[in-house]
């Protein structure tokens, strides 16, 4: 029994010592991520799951609160109820998205690893972004790490969280027009991985995007 205590305070003790090096090591790789994390702890305020910076007015804030209500709602029309509870973070400019985002390019992001963090710049306020990010979420919530890196393909989670993303350069119009009517539409099976999928011109990523989108609608 006094071996077993013993063993157990020993396990311990090493998990201990190796967790602030497994959290600086997470930093290094993923230090947008694990930002988040420590959201907390940083000097963001916090209002339910909204976090935004001191200094942003309170009609910007309502405004948000207002497209993550009608964001949620439509992706619960389209899902059934929503099963993950993502923290939003809101970057008031490209600096603080910089650091809490991702260096895509692309107005709002999703970390879903340690806990669901939406981040959204000024450029992501809008329904249709928070609606798709939500829906990234959901389906990590729903089938869990593994499956969501390993097995799904990157387009069919892109093309589930366009499903409640009406923006007008992802629709059936546009695609028809970046495929030339429906002629030259890119193989799904060379959009599996995140390189493949968001790799080439602006005019091709919209292409992927708008063909993934297509093909699950018609499902
Ligand atoms: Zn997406």
């Amino acid at each position: 029994m006094r071996r077993r205590r013993k063993l157990v305070l020993r396990g311990s003790l090493i998990i201990l010592l190796f967790l602030p090096l497994l959290a600086l090591g997470h930093y290094f790789v993923f230090p947008e991520e694990t930002r988040c994390v420590l959201i907390d702890i940083s000097d963001f305020s916090k209002d339910n799951n909204l976090y935004f910076k001191a200094g942003v007015d309170i009609n910007t804030l309502n405004i948000i609160r207002k497209y993550i209500s009608d964001a949620e709602k439509r992706d619960s029309e389209f899902l059934g109820s929503l099963t993950c509870k993502p923290s939003f973070i809101y970057c008031n400019n490209e600096a603080e998205y910089a650091k809490y985002g991702n260096g895509s390019g692309s107005p709002a992001c999703t970390h879903t690893k340690l806990g669901a963090y939406i981040v959204l710049s000024k450029d992501g306020l809008n329904t249709n972004i928070i609606a798709h990010e939500i829906i990234h979420a959901e389906l990590y919530h729903r089938i869990g790490f593994f499956r969501y890196q390993f097995a799904i393909p990157v387009w069919f989670n892109e093309g589930l969280a366009m499903q409640t993303d009406y923006r007008a350069d992802f629709s059936e119009d546009s695609l028809k027009k970046y495929s030339d009517s429906f002629r030259n539409l890119p193989s799904l099976r060379k959009l599996g991985t995140a390189s493949q999928f968001y790799s080439g011109t602006n005019e091709k990523i919209i292409l992927n995007f708008a063909t993934s989108r297509y093909t699950i609608q018609n499902w």
